[in-house]
Formats: structure tokens, C-alpha cells, sequence
């Protein structure tokens, strides 16, 4: 993992969800993650491949009706209250953006689950949890914003209980000699998004270890979730060439990768990646 780019700051974090994530999620189907794909023949809309991603995660995570979720960076709700409704489920969501925690209260009094689904705001590098009060932590796309991802699965260990699991995505370098070459370019569209540098799949059992949780699973997803730039960036661009858009997206423009670099982004293996972890607690004796 390189270390020479900077780091996300929480609060920048959330400021730029605030200025940006209602504009977002009107392009990546309502959530703020990528979509899932079979395959190049697999015609889903973004929304319906988003929502595919968040089920694959939900599934992992093997909560039932009652069990209380934690939902760590929970965007404009969509998941979560997903996640609920699927299983009957208690979720408990935080994400460092005001605006998100707002949006994902009002989605979920309009579902109608907001007695056993709820939203704050809070940082993920500090919990403010007692310890075991979750059976599982789900966390779609979130730990690529923190400064400290250790810190953040140390958090994560000490609020689950002890068997209880925790499912996330995070963005992998898959090509570090072809990455090393464009560095500057990839820490830019880091800044621009505000996430930390990327991961191996390599580092997980380490990361893992050091805080105290078991790997069950690291699963690259790449294959299926490559086509996500091209059917995000080209319509975001094309809505931007014609409507005001906040700076922040603006400047997420000015280095997003040109249509050419984005089909062949789709039909290719891009450097970078994403891959699906499953943590587990380790049972006490
Ligand atoms: N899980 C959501 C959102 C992913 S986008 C979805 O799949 O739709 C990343 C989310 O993580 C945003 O909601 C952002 O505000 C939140 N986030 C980033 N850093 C955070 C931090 N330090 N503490 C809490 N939430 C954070």
C-alpha cells in the first residue's frame, strides 16, 4: 500500500458528500457504490446493478429478522433501508455527511421502517457504540474514505459481537507495475473523491489481523463491476454539459477518464478494482 498521497480528512469527507451525493445518486441508480453486472451482455439498468451489489453484500452478512445492523458510510439510505426491508432486520446507520443522514431518515419514514431503521451522523474512525451492541456491520464503499482503515475494522471489531460478521467493499490495485506508472493521475482522482490510496487484496489478512477479526473472504469483483465508469462518467458529463453542477463534480470531471479509456475500461481488466471482504468476529469459547 503507498502511503504518499494524502489522506482523507473526515470532515472534508463529509462536506463533499453534503455538496454533492443528492446529484450522485441520481446517476449510479439512487445509491452511491458501484453497480454489478453479469456480464457485457446483461442489460440491467444502473439502479437495478446497484441494488444487485447491495444484495450480494446483504446476503453475506446472514442477518435475520431482529438482528441489529450496523451500517457504516450509509449514503443517501438506499441500502440500508434495502438491507431492512430484505431482512427484517434493525439498522442503524451513520455517515459523516449531514445531508446523507437527512435524505436516509426521510427515506426511511417513507418506506415505513423508521422504528427499526435509523440514521446519525458520526465519524467511523470513533464509534459512538458501546461495545457488542451490533450482530453485523455492513459497509458498502465506505472504508475507501477513511484516513485510517485499520482503525476504522478496530471500531468495527469492538461494536460486533463476538460470531457476528462484517461485509465490505474496498478498491484494489491490481496492476501495480501499470499503476506505479500513472501514480500522479490516481492520487488526483483520489483527492478529487476524497478516498484513500487503494489496497491490495493482499493487505486484508493484515489489516484483518491487526484488528482483531478473521477473514472468511476476499473476493474480486472487478469482472462485474467494470462497467460502472463508462455508464456513470458518460451521462454525469453529458447532464454536466448542460446544468450547473456543484465544483466538486466539476473537478471529478476534469480527470475522469475520456470515453475512449472508459469503453476500454468495460472491456478490458482495469488496474483498478473492486473486491468484496467478509470479516468475521471470532467466537468466544
Ligand atoms: N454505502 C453507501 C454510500 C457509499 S459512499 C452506498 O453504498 O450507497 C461513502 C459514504 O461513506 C458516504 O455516505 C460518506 O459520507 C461516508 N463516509 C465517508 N467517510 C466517513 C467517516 N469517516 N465516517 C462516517 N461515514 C463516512
Amino acid at each position: 500500500m503507498t502511503t504518499d498521497l494524502s489522506l482523507p480528512k473526515p470532515e472534508e469527507v463529509g462536506a463533499f458528500y453534503d455538496a454533492t451525493n443528492d446529484l450522485m445518486t441520481q446517476f449510479l441508480g439512487g445509491s452511491t457504490h458501484y453497480g454489478y453486472w453479469t456480464g457485457p451482455d446483461d442489460d440491467s439498468t444502473f439502479e437495478q446493478a446497484a441494488d444487485r451489489l447491495t444484495d450480494i453484500l446483504t446476503d453475506k452478512l446472514g442477518a435475520g429478522p431482529g438482528d441489529r445492523v450496523l451500517d457504516v458510510g450509509c449514503g443517501q439510505g438506499r441500502p440500508g433501508v434495502r438491507l431492512a426491508t430484505r431482512t427484517g432486520a434493525e439498522l442503524t446507520g451513520i455517515s459523516i455527511s449531514a445531508r446523507d443522514v437527512e435524505v436516509s431518515n426521510a427515506r426511511a419514514e417513507r418506506e415505513g421502517c423508521a422504528d427499526r431503521v435509523r440514521f446519525q451522523r458520526a465519524d467511523a474512525m470513533e464509534l459512538p457504540f458501546a461495545d457488542n451492541s451490533f450482530d453485523h456491520v455492513f459497509a458498502l464503499e465506505s472504508i475507501v474514505c477513511v484516513p485510517d482503515r485499520v482503525q476504522v475494522l478496530k471500531q468495527m471489531a469492538r461494536v460486533v459481537r463476538p460470531g457476528g460478521s462484517i461485509v465490505l467493499t474496498d478498491f484494489t490495485d491490481r496492476d501495480v507495475e501499470a499503476n506505479a506508472q500513472k501514480k500522479e493521475g490516481l492520487a488526483e482522482v483520489g483527492e478529487s473523491w476524497h478516498t484513500a490510496p487503494l489496497v491490495t487484496e493482499s493487505d486484508y489478512p493484515s489489516f484483518a489481523s491487526a484488528a482483531g477479526l478473521e477473514v472468511v473472504e476476499v473476493t474480486d469483483i472487478t469482472q462485474n463491476t467494470k462497467y460502472t465508469e463508462e455508464r456513470f462518467y458518460g451521462p454525469l458529463r453529458e447532464y454536466a454539459a448542460n446544468n450547473d453542477v456543484p465544483p466538486e463534480i466539476t473537478q471529478v470531471l476534469q480527470i475522469a477518464p475520456s470515453p475512449e479509456e472508459l469503453k476500454a475500461m468495460s472491456e478490458g481488466a482495469p488496474s483498478v478494482g473492486v473486491i468484496l471482504v467478509v470479516l468475521r468476529n471470532p467466537a468466544q469459547d
